[in-house]
């Protein structure tokens, strides 16, 4: 299907840029939505590292999901899009002073606390400060996630999060800070997981740890369990919006929650991915040994999932229908990796032909560069073309 790009006007455009099909996150958000109504205890935040797009992120906020930022830039980002401070969290296991100030002085709904150094800076700030900060302490739930070792986030090896085992010595210090406020715990096992059972796994363990702190009297109103729902690269038509159903099935099903506790989610590829695809020009068709390149304007800077984790894509070519042939489509930028697939099967390339790389609205221009002193990508929505 190529009827989707309105191909004609991109002949007015110079290439490469992003092009983000509102329509469709509209319909992601709308089936998100749908999937939670009646659930008043789940609540989801957009993941801002995924896209930070201007139109986007004020799409997200106008339907009713919060922020989930990582550094201070987003939450700048997240209040420019009209968030509001209480429904932001700031993730991150390395926040710097400023951002922590940002966060107190804006009243952030909560900091995901990742070590006790961390928490005893947030309480030093908060004291100068004279405000108090919500936490919620990001534990390493010890789970092993079905992805690229890259994006995996939950096991004991990664940085990410408090050990299981320092549990009790950090809940401990979280007694004696006097600015801190306890209000729940956070995780997040990693990106791009398609197998529900990655998530299963998850409830469990919180599971386990529900009962353990509860049975020592410890209350805990806020429950967040990240975001990592993957999609479907190899089918971006076929399967344009992620399988929410199922997955809030997961926590609906597995996870004990209590009456009085707010279960969050982070999602950011699962909300963004499928509506952005990077357009480029090919340059030139080089005939190779045994081999045929298409080599476009875009290149590795523009999108480096692919060299940075070996993700697939999606390419078509928007221009011709002439019959498949092989190629290897690579970018121009001086690096072997620069490669966004090989032996793709495309219809006949020439010089000029517009490209579709497919599922990139999430970790996409969010990620480029301008390395090669090469120019960041433009980028239109689909509004921009009626
Ligand atoms: C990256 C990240 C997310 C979003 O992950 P997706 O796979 O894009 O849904 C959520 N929470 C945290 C803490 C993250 O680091």
């Amino acid at each position: 299907m190529k009827g989707q790009f309105p191909l004609d006007q991109f002949k007015n455009l110079d290439t490469p840029f992003y092009y983000y099909d509102t329509c469709l996150l509209q319909e992601t958000l709308d089936t998100v939505k749908l999937q939670l109504k009646g659930q008043d205890q789940f609540k989801v935040h957009y993941a801002l590292k995924a896209n930070v797009n201007s139109e986007i992120l004020q799409m997200i906020r106008k339907n009713g999901f919060g922020a989930d930022c990582v550094s201070g830039g987003e939450i700048r980002a997240a209040i420019q899009a009209g968030f509001k401070p209480e429904n932001i969290v700031f993730a991150g296991v390395g926040k710097s002073d400023w951002e922590i100030e940002l966060g107190l002085d804006l009243g952030i709904f909560c900091f995901n606390v990742e070590s006790i150094p961390e928490l005893e800076i947030i309480n030093e700030l908060a004291l100068n400060m004279g405000k108090r900060a919500q936490v919620c302490l990001r534990i390493n739930p010890n789970v092993k996630a079905n992805t690229h070792a890259n994006i995996a986030t939950g096991q004991a090896e990664n940085k990410f999060g408090i050990s299981l085992h320092d549990l009790d010595k950090v809940m401990e210090c979280v007694k004696q800070l006097k600015a801190i406020d306890f209000v729940g715990l956070h995780f997040h096992i990693g990106s791009q997981i398609l197998d529900m059972a990655d998530f299963r796994a998850l409830c469990n363990r919180v599971n386990e740890l529900l009962d353990r702190l509860e049975g020592r009297g410890i209350r805990i109103p806020h429950i967040n369990v990240g975001g990592g729902l993957g999609i479907d690269y190899a089918h971006p038509n076929r399967q344009a919006i992620p399988n929410f159903e199922s997955y809030f099935d997961v926590y609906d099903t597995h996870l004990r929650i209590r009456s009085y506790q707010t279960l969050h989610f982070e999602l950011g590829r699962s909300l963004v991915g499928q509506c952005g695809s990077l357009i480029s020009r090919v340059l030139y068709v080089k005939e190779g040994t045994n081999k045929k390149f298409a080599i476009l304007d875009a290149g590795m800077n523009d999108l480096i999932r692919p060299a940075l984790y070996q993700a697939y894509h999606k390419i078509e070519n928007l221009s011709s229908d002439e019959a498949l042939e092989a190629y290897d489509v690579v970018g121009p930028v001086c690096e072997s990796s620069d490669v966004f697939g090989k032996s793709i099967d495309l219809n006949k390339v020439s010089r000029g032909d517009f490209m579709a790389i497919r599922s990139a609205g999430a970790y996409g221009e969010v990620m480029a560069s301008t390395y090669n002193c090469r120019s960041l990508p433009n980028a239109y929505t689909s509004d921009e073309f009626i």
